[in-house]
């Protein structure tokens, strides 16, 4: 079997109608995403502005197997910041969550995307007392480096970062030192592609980045367990 030391993977949050047109655009190229999803507000009815884009949650009924392949994460149940809650209000945000992912999936999920990358060691803590093995945050590393404390996993970059295509030409031509492997984690919102008008820019991403065979194109899950960090 061959043994792969370079990974890509992507977590894009929030459950919006533009995720179609980004799942799409993964598939079409291969790529694999972790979706982290708020099971409770999943309507249109939940939608806000962005330079006078208006976004909106897909309907729940909406979705059907839009994920299929890709990963699903709990995001909360409604999005609200998670700093200095007691056991119950985690119970009610995260527990329900994880149960209807469940429910509606059919899956157990096990990482979590932090809504406004906020958390604290009583989150992290209940977290990973429930489940859930690996959260994203918002802190960029500008790095290939396995996450080294999976439950605060750092991304690698967002999508918009200046660096995106300079760290993709090193991960494509350079290789990890000896005893390293490396792990290349976009994040972003599928719907800052609408508000930025940059969807060229995802797409030229994936199509530089597809089709090396020395290159898995995993979920979050897949490549953190395939290289033994969950
Ligand atoms: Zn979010």
């Amino acid at each position: 079997m061959k043994q792969y030391r370079k990974a890509l993977t992507f977590s894009y949050d929030d459950g919006v109608t533009q995720d179609i047109r980004l799942v799409e655009l993964f598939n079409k190229y291969g790529m694999k995403c972790t979706f982290n999803l708020n099971t409770g507000i999943q309507s249109e009815t939940s939608y806000w502005y962005m330079q006078d884009v208006r976004i909106h949650r897909m309907n729940q009924s909406d979705i059907g197997n839009l994920y299929q392949g890709h990963e699903i994460a709990t995001h909360g149940l409604t999005h609200e910041n998670p700093s200095d809650r007691d056991e119950a209000w985690l119970n009610e945000e995260y527990g329900k969550d994880i149960e209807n992912i469940k429910r509606i999936y059919g899956v157990t999920p096990v990482g979590m995307a932090y809504a406004y990358g906020a958390y604290d060691d009583t989150v992290c803590d209940w977290l990973t007392a429930h489940g859930i093995k690996y959260g994203r945050n918002v802190w960029e590393t500008h790095s290939f480096a396995l996450p080294e404390d999976p439950i605060r996993l750092r991304p690698t970059c967002h999508h918009n970062d200046e660096e995106l295509f300079p760290l993709l030409r090193k991960f494509l031509e350079e290789e990890p030192e000896e005893d390293e492997v490396w792990l290349f984690y976009v994040w972003g919102h599928s719907y800052e592609f609408d508000t930025c008008r940059n969807w060229a820019r995802i797409e030229e991403f994936v199509e530089r980045a597809a089709g090396h065979e020395d290159v898995m194109y995993g979920t979050n899950e897949e490549c953190l367990r395939y290289f033994g960090v969950i």
